[in-house]
């Protein structure tokens, strides 16, 4: 039995070409033409000023806590249920990560909960689209205009996603992007910040680059980090950007061919099609049982068949290493409890071919019998 791997890339443009262009003429340091022509191609995808290409999708969200001046003292509302990612950067610049739970149906933070978390000390909801979806952004946006807070956008999973027929990544004071080889775009590894202010992509700029002084390199008035993305990086993220819209069709196929084939299994839920303010471009395919076995065994039993899977994520106030800082004490978000439980993704990278999809889905329904 063939193995069918949970992710493969799609590398099938001008990946190759760009790449030998940057062997060819040297230029393969951050200091190379790709990286400044990547990070236009991103700003103008995502209809923003400024992108600072950086090395992966998680410094992205340090340097966005850390530029727009978030630290001890304040308080920053995120979901629980994301990657460990979002709230290392608020925990790691000082803050307080304040978590709300999950919606049932789309896997995204609660907007309706956020409102009960601001408190005087709130600086910032940290906004983070999952899994295919885009959060609602009306009411958050309404409600850091009324509290004055800073919306920081984690668009990681949703290049080319829109919310209203407006970009993702468009939406918050800072957004981020991660090019991770299961995103839409992928450059191996890397990352981007985007904004729209020109004092604040000075700063993410600076920081990025050890805050070195413009007028006396070597010399720092602060600490920065080297979270520079290298040119080889952004020729893959150049060509990877050119067929975005054809990536996205393809991942819509995907999502659509395992809606109609898993159509009437008993059991599961699936991802939903479609919410009032955007169509899903599924990211992952997830899914989340509905019966005694957890995703644990599911995914076990689905490796002796020959399916690579991945969990959901784990809560973030169930996390070990923010238990043993105190943070989350006694506090229970149930919704998010039960779908990392008990959800987990089949295979549904850019590389799948539909052979593939319907050999998942026999395995998968034979495993569930
Ligand atoms: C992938 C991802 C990240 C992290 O990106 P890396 O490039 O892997 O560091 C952050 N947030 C979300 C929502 C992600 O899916």
């Amino acid at each position: 039995m063939t193995f069918i791997p949970v992710n493969e890339p799609l590398l099938s443009g001008k990946e190759k070409e760009y790449l030998l262009s940057c062997v060819e003429t040297g230029w393969i340091s951050s200091e190379g033409a790709f990286v400044r022509q990547f990070e236009e191609g991103m700003a103008q995808q995502a209809g923003r000023k400024h992108a600072v290409a950086v090395a992966n999708g998680s410094v992205a969200l340090d340097l966005a806590v850390v530029a727009l001046g978030i630290g001890p003292g304040d308080e920053v509302i995120l979901p629980t249920f994301t990657i460990i990612s979002c709230a290392a950067a608020i925990v790691r610049a000082g803050a307080k990560p304040v978590v709300v739970d999950a919606d049932a149906d789309t896997w995204n933070m609660k907007v309706e909960d956020i409102e009960a978390k601001i408190t005087p000390r709130t600086k910032a909801i940290m906004v983070v689209h999952l899994y295919g979806l885009p959060v609602d952004m009306d009411p958050v946006q309404e409600l850091a205009r009324q509290h004055g807070l800073k919306i920081i956008e984690d668009a990681a999973e949703m290049h080319g996603q829109d919310y209203k027929g407006k970009p993702c990544g468009s939406f918050g004071d800072i957004s981020t992007f991660s090019f991770y080889p299961n995103k839409h775009i992928t450059t191996g590894e890397g990352g981007m910040v985007l904004c729209d202010d020109d004092r604040l992509a000075e700063r993410c700029r600076s920081l990025r680059n050890l805050c070195f002084k413009p007028e006396r390199r070597f010399v720092h008035d602060e600490l920065g980090w080297n979270f520079r993305m290298t040119n080889l990086q952004a020729a893959l993220g150049v060509a990877q950007l050119e067929r975005l819209a054809e990536h996205i069709a393809r991942k819509r196929q995907i999502g659509q061919l395992y809606d109609s084939l898993l159509q009437g299994v008993e059991g599961i839920q699936t991802p939903l099609p479609r919410t009032a303010f955007a169509q899903n471009i599924y990211w992952v395919y997830g899914i989340v049982l509905r019966r005694e076995t957890n995703a644990q065994e599911m995914m076990r039993r689905l490796a002796a068949v020959g399916v690579g899977t991945r969990p959901f994520f784990f809560p973030m106030h169930q996390q070990p290493v923010f238990r043993k800082m105190g943070l989350f004490e006694g506090q229970s978000h149930p919704v998010a409890e039960n779908i990392a439980e008990m959800g987990f993704y089949l295979p549904s990278g850019l590389g799948i071919t539909d052979e593939q999809i319907h050999q998942v889905v026999e395995r998968f329904k034979s495993v569930l019998a």
